[in-house]
């Protein structure tokens, strides 16, 4: 139990945890408090937006709607990893869940499953909105994890909480499914790992914009090469040219790296094989495909377009090919040393 953070201690705290923080016009003074109360305050619900576009969903999120009125959450988190503040106070996220849900969460312990709504929990969560459409396909970067992480962490490590008080949207209710695509056990023990350590903001990570040339990062334990390159929007190949780095898997905790600033073309990180094999509809695809059309591997007879097809996959083959790829890596699904060799430009 606890009282609500200021503005101030939010957005300090957040900052010390390495998170990029985007402050939205107004979000100080944004809130529902004449609806009810907030606080006191005992935990943090993750929710996806079943949105795109981060310009958007943070709109949204601020507005609401007709029949909802924003805030709908405390911060938006947007697939680079950024998060926008939107509302401080009392705001429309979490709705009525169970209140033995609520009871595990103020004594830190198992979570039973929700089957009552009785609990208003707009008073007791902080709430942060990822930027998802909650289909399954669409994918989780790993900045965007890496920052729901950061983001619960920071709240927890403000009021003294361990990882059990983040919960999901889905774990407060028993009639929302999100978030959807990534274990809320696993982001808890991510955070709990976290918790562990000193904050972590100091190290450049989190200061790093992509605008203000190259940064730096400390690295930590458990990184890899290809996990830094996925954080920061870059490819493996760019890390070694920046640094060095002759073999990728001699990197060492403590070790500091270069990032590729804005001088340097940003990549796409690899969505994952999986990403390729639901058949997704994104704009990936199709800066992809036309990635694959400059270097000569189309198989299109017209686009690319968003929607994964048979022709995306001839022109990734064409792609393993012109690699020299053996043939058993020539199927035409993508894998992470072929995904990054092509260099997607990266869209947020
Ligand atoms: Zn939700």
């Amino acid at each position: 139990m606890a009282t609500p953070l200021t503005a101030d201690a939010l957005v300090a705290a957040l900052k010390a945890e390495g998170v990029r923080v985007v402050e939205h016009p107004g979000w100080r003074t944004h809130n529902r408090n004449h609806k009810g109360p907030w606080g006191p305050v005992n935990g943090v619900i993750i929710h996806h937006t079943v949105t795109s576009g981060t310009a958007s969903s943070v709109e949204m999120c601020f507005n609401g709607y007709d029949e909802l009125p924003g805030p709908l959450c405390h911060g938006v988190i947007a697939k680079d990893g950024t998060v926008h503040l939107v509302g401080n106070g009392r705001a429309n996220h979490a709705g009525k869940g169970d209140g033995s849900v609520l009871n595990a969460v103020v004594r830190e312990s198992a979570l039973p499953r929700p089957t009552a709504n009785d609990t208003d929990g707009n008073t007791r969560f902080y709430g942060f909105e990822c930027v998802n459409l909650g289909d399954g396909a669409d994918p989780w970067p790993a900045a965007q994890l890496a920052a729901i992480e950061r983001v619960s962490a920071a709240v927890c490590r403000a009021h003294g909480w361990s990882a059990a008080s983040v919960i999901g949207h889905k774990e407060w209710t028993n009639n929302k499914i999100d978030p959807r695509g990534f274990s809320m056990a696993d982001m808890r023990s991510r955070v709990a790992g976290r918790l562990k350590g000193e904050p972590s903001g100091g190290d450049g990570s989190g200061e790093h914009d992509g605008s203000a040339g190259a940064g730096t990062y400390t690295v930590r334990p458990g990184d890899t090469l290809s996990s830094i390159a996925d954080a920061f929007h870059t490819t493996v190949e760019a890390l070694m040219a920046l640094n060095g780095i002759t073999d990728p898997d001699r990197i060492q905790a403590g070790q500091t790296l270069k990032i590729p600033g804005a001088d340097t073309p940003r990549y796409a990180p690899f969505p994952g094989e999986d990403f390729f094999r639901n058949a997704p509809r994104s704009p990936l695809v199709t800066a992809m495909g036309r990635r694959l059309v400059a270097e000569g591997c189309s198989a299109y007879e017209e686009g690319p377009g968003p929607q994964w097809s048979d022709a995306d996959r001839e022109s990734f083959r064409k792609w393993q090919r012109k690699l020299g790829d053996a043939p058993e890596y020539c199927d035409g699904w993508p894998g992470r040393r072929q995904w990054d060799a092509l260099q997607v430009p990266y869209t947020a």
